[in-house]
């Protein structure tokens, strides 16, 4: 919504990840502070974000300078250097910033994170191999995001098996014990679908559930 436009993020780090990121948060309206200690960085992203500064985010002085108290996310990209991410991810948190969420490059660092209060550790290319193999077994899932070891949500995509068939036709939260929160039509999405709303070919749902519930739902309910 409008009121989440205002919502203010720092990305902190601009490689690979970081710097996909900012561009995608400053893409969607979003206001993105974008901070790099490399100043050559800093200025190809200066297109790409509301402020580009440089700036050391292992300093807190610098930090606080830049106003970053003010930030509600904040992101954490530093590739290899993972005594400088933790050292940013320590100051970050000892100023009480509510949503840091920091990318580790290996268990130790993922470790070392979660110990001084990262809010979400990211493994970007462990993520995305779960993600990718997930799509190569299936050619119903579109998209899906893990939420932990057992739950996930899916976008599936509706087969001529429930073609024009209602919600409470196909009854799935009492035969497969996963919810379809959203049905996607062309660029129509409808939110908290009603029981009555019928399911036409090629719809996307997006199903959440047990990831047993939903691998149940995909190969015997679509
Ligand atoms: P990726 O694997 O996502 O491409 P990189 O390691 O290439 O990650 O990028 C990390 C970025 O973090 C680089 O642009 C680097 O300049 C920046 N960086 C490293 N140390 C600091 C620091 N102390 N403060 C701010 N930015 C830093």
């Amino acid at each position: 919504g409008l009121a989440d436009k205002k919502k203010q993020f720092a990305v902190i780090g601009l490689g690979r990840f970081g710097g996909s990121i900012c561009k995608e948060l400053f893409r969607m309206g979003y206001q993105v502070l974008a901070i790099d200690i490399n100043e050559a960085k800093v200025t190809e992203f200066s297109q790409y974000a509301t402020h580009a500064v440089i700036a050391n985010s292992a300093d807190e002085k610098a930090l606080l300078s830049l106003g970053i108290r003010n930030f509600e996310h904040v992101v954490v990209a530093i590739g290899d250097d993972i005594q400088t991410s933790i050292l940013t991810t320590l100051v970050l948190k000892e100023l009480n910033l509510p949503n840091v969420w920091v990318k580790a490059q290996n268990a130790y660092h993922h470790k070392v994170l979660e110990k001084i209060g990262a809010d979400r550790i990211i493994h970007p290319e462990h993520d995305m191999g779960i993600r990718i193999a997930q799509h190569l077994t299936s050619e119903k899932i579109v998209d899906y995001i893990e939420l932990s070891n057992e739950y996930s949500i899916v976008e599936l995509l509706a087969t001529s098996k429930v073609h024009n068939k209602s919600l409470i036709d196909l009854n799935i939260r009492a035969k497969f014990g996963c919810t379809i929160l959203a049905i996607k039509r062309g660029e129509d999405v409808n939110v908290s679908p009603m029981p009555e709303e019928v399911i036409i070919e090629k719809d996307l749902l997006i199903v959440i559930g047990h990831k047993n519930d939903l691998k149940r739902f995909e190969d015997e309910g679509l």
